[in-house]
């Protein structure tokens, strides 16, 4: 049995459960309690705070967990080296909640470069990040940690400056600030922490190949079309598929079926090319995952 942390109530939480889902794991979502267990895959979630998930996998508390890489980072607790003890270990990037830990300033004052911050105040809830940023820049500011509403801190007078999540910047624009220096940026990652058996290992690894699977199949579409089949060799070169695009004759002589796999960013380039040499009846579909 595995033990997974995820958040329980946040940004996090539906892509998380929406993940393990794609990967083929039942868990009831309706009963969203401090421990879960899924139907059919030896793994028992753990519902907590996101702030706690690393300290949880860092003390084997939790064996993975599924958390924003800006808590990881402020944790402190990010190894370099895989079973560190009392430490995490980065597993994967999970392309889902992306944000950035920015230093923001009112939009009147004209920022210069990092000596802008000294003898300023900097509010933020990640102070061991920004102490960081602050040290590697040979700044001297005064940080003040506050837990929320983070961005008001220069209207009230609390701090100069603050340093906080940023994803579109609406929020700073409507309390009259401007981001200045992008710190860090975020996802949700998965973490492991140092103290699995090798029965947690092979879960663990079997679970890593079902999220390789569906990230491999983002991006990607499944086309199919019929095709002269003179034209063939010249598709194979537009399309080179995994190994090669599938080709089968069809009943009507001198036309065959082609199906292949494209990036979605290249798909209409691709169906114009493929046009042009005669492709007719294209049909482009969903990829669900893609075992390599
Ligand atoms: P908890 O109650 O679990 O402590 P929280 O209030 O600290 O939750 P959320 O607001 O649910 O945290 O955000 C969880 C994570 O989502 C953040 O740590 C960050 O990694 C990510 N995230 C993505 N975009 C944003 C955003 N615009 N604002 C805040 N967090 C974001
Ligand atoms: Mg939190």
């Amino acid at each position: 049995m595995l033990r997974i942390a995820i958040q329980s109530k946040g940004r996090l939480s539906d892509d998380s459960l929406a993940l393990l889902r794609d990967a083929g794991i039942m868990v009831d979502e309706l009963k969203r309690k401090f421990l879960g267990k899924a139907t059919n895959f030896p793994l028992e979630l753990l519902y907590l705070r996101d702030d706690d998930i690393p300290g949880v996998v860092a003390d084997g508390s939790a064996d993975i967990g599924i958390v924003g890489f800006n808590e990881v980072a402020e944790s402190g607790l990010l190894a370099d080296a895989p079973a560190v003890p009392g430490k995490v270990t980065l597993e994967r990037k999970l392309g889902f909640g992306k944000c950035h830990i920015s230093l923001a300033i009112p939009k009147n004052q004209e920022y210069t470069d990092p000596s802008f911050f000294n003898g300023k105040s900097i509010a933020t809830s990640y102070p061991y990040v920004l102490e960081g940023w602050l040290k590697e820049n040979n700044v001297d500011a005064r940080v003040r940690k506050i837990l929320g509403s983070v961005e008001i801190a220069p209207a009230a007078s609390i701090a100069d400056a603050i340093f906080d999540i940023v994803s579109s910047g609406g929020t700073l624009v409507s309390n009259g600030l401007k981001e200045v220096v992008k710190v860090l940026d975020s996802e949700a990652v998965l973490i492991s922490g140092p103290s699995m058996d090798e029965e947690k290992r092979r879960i663990l690894s079997s679970l890593l190949f079902r999220f390789d699977s569906i990230a491999n199949s983002a991006g990607k579409k499944y086309i199919l079309m019929n095709l002269p089949t003179e034209s063939v060799e010249e598709a194979v070169k537009l399309l080179p598929a995994m190994r090669s695009p599938t080709v089968m004759p069809l009943a009507a002589e001198g036309w065959c079926s082609l199906h292949s796999v494209v990036l979605e960013k290249e798909l209409w380039d691709k169906i114009e090319k493929l046009k042009a040499i005669g492709a007719e009846g294209i049909l482009v579909l969903d990829l669900d995952k893609i075992i390599l």
